[in-house]
């Protein structure tokens, strides 16, 4: 039985044309600037997000960790949502690495302007550290893969810049927010200093990630990235995956959300509930058992991610078809039939 594996979009292996793209890639020394491959990525991912330059990186974790120290000083406040990327799943690294606190917004991962304008606290006396960036999250990881709507963010970010605030945007699945929207990455990325993308995601290369800004920043950048131990050498081997996963795999990344919305519906005709329903390639849903569940879904070879008690994820992505949505829902049909105290109680 082949394992249907739901529980991200990083699981994905190169494809053979991405293998064939690694294979032929020019290489040179990139700690020398030499590697005309990641050179070339670079320009390219900088041109599809509307920046002057960017630096090719190798996880997201450490685009954005190199974005918080070029816009803070230690002791700094970063405001971010509720259950942001930067603050849960970086191991504390912005507190470790660039020594600030992290205020996390009211309104969850979808803030809006009131709720930056209500965070900032005006540095007037020694007793207030200074607020001087702001994160938003696009598409919204832990919200089940939400498009941040546009407007909103843009008055978000308005109210940053006015209290002279930095603003980062952590746009790992920004190209899903693209297709689900058609509004460009670039417009997407325009109310930011910097925006960090990843090509280890839907787009499917097995590493990598850029941060994206100003040539200035993004020169300054280069230095933390070393510092960071990210200044790789013949990274054109893995760039060349990024490149061909930007040339070819962001308009498929509609047929991920088309397949999140079939495996969305056909858990409701299961009677399992799905919340909130998809806007991009993640499905959040419910289920009366958490444990039972994952083990009765893991001996079926549907592997999928429990994230709070009784609630699950489910994640499209370029090793999953329409047919093996279909195939997953057969078996999760069958697994709740045989036990149905894992049927969520309405
Ligand atoms: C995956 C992800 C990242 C980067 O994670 P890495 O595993 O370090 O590449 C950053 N932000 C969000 C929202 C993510 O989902």
């Amino acid at each position: 039985m082949r394992a249907i594996d739901l529980r991200s979009d990083t699981v994905t292996r190169p494809t053979p044309a991405m293998r064939a793209a690694m294979a032929e890639a020019e290489l040179g020394d990139d700690v020398f600037g030499e590697d005309p491959t990641v050179n070339a990525l670079e320009a390219e991912v900088a041109a599809r997000l509307g920046k002057e330059a960017a630096v090719f990186v190798p996880s997201g974790t450490m685009a954005n960790q190199i974005a918080i120290r070029l816009h803070t000083r230690h002791g700094d406040v970063v405001l971010a949502g509720q259950w942001a990327h930067v603050l849960r799943y970086e191991g504390g690294a912005a507190a470790a690495l660039a020594g600030v606190q992290i205020a996390t917004l009211a309104s969850g991962g979808l803030f809006d302007a009131a709720d930056v304008r209500a965070a900032i606290v005006p540095a007037t006396n020694v007793h207030w550290a200074p607020t001087t960036l702001l994160t938003a999250e696009n598409t919204h990881n832990t919200s089940g893969g939400r498009v941040f709507p546009l407007e909103r963010l843009e008055a978000a970010t308005g109210a940053a810049r006015a209290a002279g605030l930095a603003t980062h945007l952590d746009g790992a699945r920004l190209f899903n927010a693209e297709v689900a929207t058609r509004v460009p990455a670039a417009r997407w990325a325009a109310s930011f200093d910097t925006v960090a993308t990843c090509f280890s995601k839907g787009l499917g290369a097995p590493v990598g990630s850029a941060l994206c800004g100003s040539r200035d920043a993004i020169e300054r950048a280069r230095r933390l990235r070393k510092q960071l131990g990210g200044g790789m050498r013949q990274a054109g081997v893995v760039a060349a995956a990024a490149r061909h996963a930007l040339a070819h795999h962001v308009a498929r990344l509609a047929d991920d959300h088309a397949n999140a919305l079939r495996l969305a519906e056909g858990l409701q005709k299961l009677g399992v509930p799905v919340d909130p329903w998809p806007e991009t390639n993640m499905v959040m849903f419910r289920v009366a058992d958490t444990m039972g569940f994952l083990r009765a879904a893991n001996e079926r070879g549907v592997l999928v991610l429990p994230v709070d008690p009784g609630r699950f994820r489910a994640v499209t992505h370029l090793d999953v078809s329409a047919e093996d949505v279909d195939e997953a829902l057969v078996r999760i049909g069958a697994l709740l039939d045989a036990d149905p105290g894992l049927r969520p109680r309405a």
